[in-house]
């Protein structure tokens, strides 16, 4: 599948750069054409002797070498591949590449390139959770770029956390998934239609007052964003947050509990729905149209349920999505309360967060169970990017056995 494909591996100055080697290695049993640039912070960690010998060419370096440039300028050698891939990606080029900087001839070569792009992060821990870091990699993923790693584990320096550079053999896969054999980003759900719904509903009390959660919809907006990358043509209702509006994502503002199922119902029919909004449980039934005055008696409340968007969406007839998944956040009994909410809304997949630290709101990483009619299947703490991305993959890989089965 990797045949002859042509990858341009950028390896810049992280001490994970020697697996690099062992990359090249891999990537050369597949028969890809690996070409190199390595950045001179790269130079200080592995040797151009060591890239030339295993890619079998010769290392590019220097983006003012007038023989580089005669022999293969740096938008040449930036379109000349299927995929460029960075490995490792240190925080500093990350916030390169973040800001379209292009002070040398890898990150020339980025932002050149019309190509895909992979990056392998490798870098500390503290420098990956550090907030510049978290910026950079979101504004990357909404460019486009597409991540592997980094794993959790021993690091380099001595401490142990988020930061060490994936290992080559996953590397090799994730190149693998995103040049499909026709060469392009793989969109095995092109002709598919997704809905998703993020964020927090606001319930008015009057023309300035409501009642709202701190829902910050970052899982669902990474879901909106994956599914669309994987070709899906994805509709997005959403309620408040503060995050910007993914790309090639058909986004619906909505404000209360009742303005969202009429858009989700607008939406249909599409093949997958996934509800990850905080839908007000309540709405105010004696909601004024004039702001209560202060100086009046502290107003009673009238609170009446509002319609559950899931159960609904689960429930409808002829243009039932073929697949409806749920979230459920819980602080005990996971599994068990995950799962009477699978029965009880009548969805198909429910994906269950442990609450109980009271960490999940608005943090960027998650640690969620898959509930399905087979069991449950438990993920590790991921980033809720990467969780967005499994769960997209897993969406892809189930409509596409449906489709066979049918
Ligand atoms: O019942 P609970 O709020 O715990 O269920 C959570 C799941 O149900 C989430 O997927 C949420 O988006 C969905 N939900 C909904 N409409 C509601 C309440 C919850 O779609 N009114």
């Amino acid at each position: 599948m990797l045949d002859n494909k042509r990858i341009l591996l950028i390896v810049s100055g992280g001490i994970a750069a020697y697996k690099s080697l062992e990359l090249i290695r891999r990537l050369r049993e597949r028969d890809c054409r690996v070409r190199c640039i390595l950045t001179r912070a790269g130079g200080r960690f592995v040797t151009p002797l060591s890239l030339a010998a295993l890619s079998e060419d010769r290392v590019y370096q220097d983006l003012f070498s007038l023989t580089d440039e005669s022999e293969m300028g740096h938008i040449r050698l930036s379109r000349e591949a299927d995929l460029v891939v960075v490995a490792p990606a240190t925080a500093d080029i990350l916030a390169k590449m973040s800001h379209g900087l292009a002070d040398d001839l890898a990150t020339t070569a980025l932002l050149a390139t019309d190509k895909p792009v992979l990056v392998a992060p490798g870098m500390n821990v503290e420098m990956w959770n550090a907030a510049a870091t978290r910026r950079n990699v979101e504004r990357l993923r909404r460019d486009g770029v597409r991540f592997v790693g980094p794993d959790s584990g021993d690091l380099a320096c001595g401490e142990v956390g988020v930061g060490r550079m994936a290992e080559a053999a996953d590397i090799v896969a994730a190149i693998a998934t995103v040049l499909d054999v026709a060469g392009g980003p793989a969109t095995p759900m092109r002709g598919l239609r997704a809905l998703v719904t993020a964020g927090a509903t606001r319930e008015p009390i009057d023309p300035v007052r409501y009642i709202s959660n701190r829902s910050s919809g970052r899982q669902g907006y990474a879901i909106a964003r994956a599914l669309s990358r994987l070709g899906a043509r994805t509709t997005l209702v959403t309620g408040a947050t503060a995050l910007e509006a993914p790309r090639d994502v058909h986004v619906v503002q909505v404000e209360t509990a009742a303005d969202m199922l009429a858009a989700c119902a607008a939406a249909l029919p599409v093949d997958v729905a996934v509800c990850a909004a905080a839908v007000g449980d309540w709405r105010v039934a004696n909601r004024t149209e004039i702001k209560i005055k202060k100086a009046d008696r502290a107003p009673a409340l009238d609170l009446v349920e509002n319609p559950d968007i899931l159960a609904a969406l689960s429930g409808r007839g002829g243009d039932r999505p073929r697949l409806v998944i749920g979230f459920a956040a819980e602080t005990d009994d996971l599994i068990a309360n995950a799962t009477a909410k699978l029965r009880r809304k009548g969805c198909d997949w429910v994906i269950a967060n442990d609450v109980s630290g009271g960490a999940v709101f608005g943090e960027d990483e998650n640690r969620v169970h898959v509930i399905t009619d087979g069991g449950a299947e438990a993920w590790p703490r991921l980033g809720k990017d990467e969780v967005a991305e499994r769960i997209a993959a897993r969406v892809a890989a189930h409509l596409d056995e449906a489709q066979a089965a049918e």
